[in-house]
């Protein structure tokens, strides 16, 4: 068993990813500058509170720690921000990856498992998305993880950093029996924002209902953020296990609607979801979903929770204990 350090750790996908390391029996430290994430979901003593970009104390904690392997969240996640501003998604995203990169190299840590995003593919040609999809991005969120990987990729060649970036594509559900779960503020997230209108009876928008898909609503993979967390796992010790670097998507392979979406959360929460019709969202494809043969095949990864009902029940336990 390892010593991993997760950074973003009290963040979503992080905090959940610590869960999932710790269950598996590795030993944890988490990274976190707690600018966008949850002191409360990081357990008494785990959590370094420090930037990425912070090189020479970075690496003091990767040496202090004994770190064999680094798990890479730490980011801003929010396509429209980085619209508005984009130098704040690449002195974050871009710059603080590298900064941190040096501290592991400094520090003699050469593996990392990187959170990239199924945003790299922009508008993708081919649905069920593969790897080798050329690196579209449309927005500088999404450009910022293309870049993290293409540094990696170079780190990888002449620096032996091993890494894996993973492609996430809906990350949503929770594990509330452990008290974690979906809270980004603002919320711009499809399944969080309906559980919020159950529970205000203030309206959520959908955004376009004209598109191209049988129902006319955008379609996504929506994945469960532990089955998500289970990949990370399986990556980390395949790269503690000498494996090589590689890119991988994570998603079910299974694409569903707004409105199936809306159906899910009306049958779990046994209530109307108030909602209005909106026009489209800029930038949102009509269809994102995964192929995501390579990592099962690779790394024997299969989701376990993948059933949509189950998704929203876990966010809609989660919120219940979070109002
Ligand atoms: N969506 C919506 N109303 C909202 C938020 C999202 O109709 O208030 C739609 C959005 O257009 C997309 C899907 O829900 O088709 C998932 O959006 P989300 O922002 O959750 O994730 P994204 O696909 O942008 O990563």
């Amino acid at each position: 068993m390892a010593k991993i350090l997760v950074t973003g750790g009290a963040g979503y996908i992080g905090s959940h990813t610590r869960y999932a390391l710790e269950k598996r029996g590795h030993s944890v430290v988490v990274a976190d500058n707690l600018s966008r994430g949850y002191k409360d979901a990081v357990p008494a003593g785990m959590l370094r509170v420090i930037d990425i970009s912070e090189t020479e104390k970075m690496e003091r904690l990767l040496r202090e720690e004994a770190v064999e392997a680094v798990i890479h969240f730490a980011a801003y996640i929010a396509v429209g921000e980085s619209t508005e501003k984009p130098e704040l998604y690449f002195s974050n995203n871009v710059s603080g990856s590298l900064a941190l990169f040096e501290a592991m190299l400094a520090a003699g840590v050469k593996r990392v498992v990187f959170s990239s995003s199924a945003a790299s593919y922009g508008i993708p040609k081919k649905v069920p998305i593969p790897e080798d999809e050329p690196a579209a991005p449309i927005n500088p969120y999404g450009e910022s993880k293309v870049m993290v990987e293409v540094m990696m990729r170079w780190l990888d060649k002449y620096r032996g950093l091993r890494g894996i970036p993973l492609r996430y594509f809906n990350a949503c559900g929770a594990e509330p029996a452990a008290g974690l779960g979906e809270r980004h503020d603002p919320e711009t997230h499809l399944i969080p924002l309906m559980l919020r209108a159950v529970q205000t009876g203030k309206p959520m928008t959908i955004f376009g209902d004209d598109y191209p898909t049988p129902d006319g609503t955008c379609i996504r993979d929506y994945i469960h953020v532990s089955d998500l967390a289970d990949a990370h796992v399986l990556c980390v010790e395949h790269l503690l296990n000498g494996g090589a670097s590689d890119a991988f998507n994570v998603g079910t392979g299974d694409g569903h609607s707004v409105r199936e979406v809306l159906d899910a959360v009306e049958r779990v929460t046994g209530k109307p979801v108030p909602h209005t019709m909106g026009p489209r969202r800029e930038g949102d494809p009509p269809s994102l979903v995964a192929d995501s043969q390579k990592l099962r095949r690779a790394l024997g990864w299969t989701p376990q929770r993948a059933d949509l009902d189950r998704i929203v029940s876990d966010a809609w336990a989660f919120a219940q204990g979070h109002r």
